[in-house]
Protein backbone atom coordinates (compact mmCIF):
# COMPACT_ATOMS: atom_id res chain seq x y z
CA UNK A 1 0.00 0.00 0.00
CA UNK A 2 1.05 3.73 -0.67
CA UNK A 3 2.30 5.68 2.31
CA UNK A 4 -1.20 7.56 2.26
CA UNK A 5 0.61 10.04 4.31
CA UNK A 6 3.33 11.17 2.32
CA UNK A 7 0.38 11.60 -0.98
CA UNK A 8 -1.41 13.57 1.48
CA UNK A 9 1.04 16.02 1.80
CA UNK A 10 1.47 17.29 -1.57
CA UNK A 11 -2.28 17.72 -1.72
CA UNK A 12 -4.56 20.50 -0.99
CA UNK A 13 -8.04 20.77 -0.53
CA UNK A 14 -10.07 21.17 -3.87
CA UNK A 15 -12.47 24.14 -2.76
CA UNK A 16 -9.80 26.36 -0.26
CA UNK A 17 -6.48 24.92 -0.97
CA UNK A 18 -6.10 24.60 2.36
CA UNK A 19 -3.86 21.97 3.98
CA UNK A 20 -5.27 18.03 4.41
CA UNK A 21 -4.97 15.96 7.75
CA UNK A 22 -5.94 12.73 7.77
CA UNK A 23 -7.91 11.04 10.70
CA UNK A 24 -6.91 8.23 12.88
CA UNK A 25 -8.69 5.87 11.35
CA UNK A 26 -7.00 6.29 7.51
CA UNK A 27 -10.35 6.79 6.27
CA UNK A 28 -11.02 10.02 5.79
CA UNK A 29 -9.17 13.61 4.89
CA UNK A 30 -10.33 16.73 6.71
CA UNK A 31 -9.61 20.36 5.20
CA UNK A 32 -7.97 21.96 8.08
CA UNK A 33 -9.20 24.92 6.91
CA UNK A 34 -12.71 25.03 5.94
CA UNK A 35 -13.27 21.82 7.38
CA UNK A 36 -14.83 19.70 4.57
CA UNK A 37 -14.43 15.95 4.99
CA UNK A 38 -13.16 13.50 2.11
CA UNK A 39 -13.29 9.73 1.98
CA UNK A 40 -10.19 7.71 1.49
CA UNK A 41 -11.05 4.30 -0.90
CA UNK A 42 -8.86 2.04 -1.18
CA UNK A 43 -5.78 4.62 -0.36
CA UNK A 44 -7.06 7.07 -2.87
CA UNK A 45 -8.71 10.45 -1.39
CA UNK A 46 -12.25 11.04 -3.07
CA UNK A 47 -11.61 14.61 -3.22
CA UNK A 48 -15.26 15.70 -4.80
CA UNK A 49 -16.32 18.25 -2.82
CA UNK A 50 -20.38 17.32 -2.48
CA UNK A 51 -21.46 20.71 -2.16
CA UNK A 52 -20.40 21.53 -5.69
ZN1 LIG B 1 -10.76 23.35 2.37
Amino acid sequence: MEDIDALIELMACPVCHGDLEIQKDKKNLKCIKCKRNYAIKEGIPIMLPKDL
